[in-house]
């Protein structure tokens, strides 16, 4: 399998001003020494609580923020490190689908102009073929052609969601961050919309960053799993080894929280009590051990480390070895 994206030691502080002179007195550590990587054509999933870090993942990738420190691999090519015009140019293969397609989209452009301008902006079709290319685009998303003389509070939220989608693809993209794409839909849309993404994943060989804090749509859509807590990665497996032999007591508590759709497979239920705690100042050692019913000694002064548990399985918990 080829990795297309490698994430190396990520970290995302945002400073904290305060004090009379706007001095930086502190930080969130939104993100905070990430390594992971991305296979081509697979769907990995982000998930957790929200302040995670999961967005703060999916933005430093897309480079809406300039992270901290690290390296983010893509194609070979540290993105950090690409001056204006190389970044423009590999800008077109790293696309985003957020959450609410409304506000994403000019609600005084017809969603013609919408695409158009998708096209204009990376001038990947000449003029005289926009228009059969954004026909051709919204069926693709199962829009009818007509659309696009239409304006986006004409469409259901469902179909807003695909003109994003539509929006995504019109560049020809490599990578597509979905954060909580499919969120803010209703559970039979969330389906058909999914459904939709996988159609084009292999009909594009498309490669999804998909970040959700909802297990449910994660199960339905992913190849890996990767969990965050506080800014760390606690957790990441294939699909099937998370939700049916997952390790870390925080994905396990995660996953008490959900219907088990096997009651054969009923696993000890594992009761998330409490808040997440600050990000500004995380509990030392494991970052989950102000809330996890398993703590040690050794987990309130040493931070375990994401290590291999079994092939394709890593976890952080000193109890997995
Ligand atoms: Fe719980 Fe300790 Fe494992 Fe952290 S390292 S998840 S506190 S057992
Ligand atoms: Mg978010």
């Amino acid at each position: 399998k080829k990795v297309l994206l490698k994430v190396d030691q990520l970290k995302q502080y945002f400073p904290i001003k305060g004090g009379f002179f706007g001095r930086t007195v502190n930080h969130v550590k939104a993100v905070d020494d990430i390594s992971f990587h991305i296979y081509q054509g697979e769907t990995l999933s982000i998930v957790g609580e929200s302040g995670c870090g999961k967005s703060t993942t999916g933005r430093a990738i897309l480079r809406l923020d300039q992270p901290t420190s690290g390296q983010i691999h893509f194609q070979g090519k540290d993105l950090l490190r690409l001056g204006k015009k190389d970044m423009r140019r590999t800008r077109k293969d790293l696309q985003v689908i957020f959450q609410d397609p409304f506000a994403s989209l000019n609600p005084r452009q017809t969603i013609g102009q919408i695409l158009g301008e998708a096209l204009a902006i990376q001038n990947v079709v000449p003029k005289e073929n926009r228009r059969g290319r954004i026909e051709e685009l919204l069926g693709h998303v199962g829009l009818r052609p007509e659309s696009l003389e239409r304006y986006p509070h004409e469409f259901s939220g469902g179909q807003r969601q695909r003109i994003g989608i539509a929006r995504a693809l019109a560049v020809d993209p490599k990578l597509i961050i979905c954060d909580e794409a499919v969120s803010a839909l209703d559970v039979s849309i969330q389906a058909q919309v999914l459904n939709l993404l996988k159609k084009l994943q292999r009909q594009f060989e498309l490669t999804f960053l998909f970040i959700s804090h909802d297990l449910g749509v994660v199960r339905h859509i992913s190849d890996r799993v990767m969990v965050m807590y506080l800014g760390k990665i606690v957790e990441i497996a294939d699909k099937k080894s998370i939700f049916e032999q997952p390790q870390h007591p925080y994905t396990r508590a995660l996953l008490s929280a959900i219907p088990v759709p096997n009651p054969v497979q009923e696993r000890e239920r594992i009761l998330l009590t409490g808040d997440v705690p600050s990000p500004i100042d995380p509990p030392n050692g494991c970052r989950f051990h102000t809330r996890c019913p398993f703590v040690m000694d050794i987990c309130k002064t040493k931070a375990p480390e994401l290590k291999r548990s079994t092939q394709n399985h890593q976890v952080a918990c000193h109890i997995v070895s």
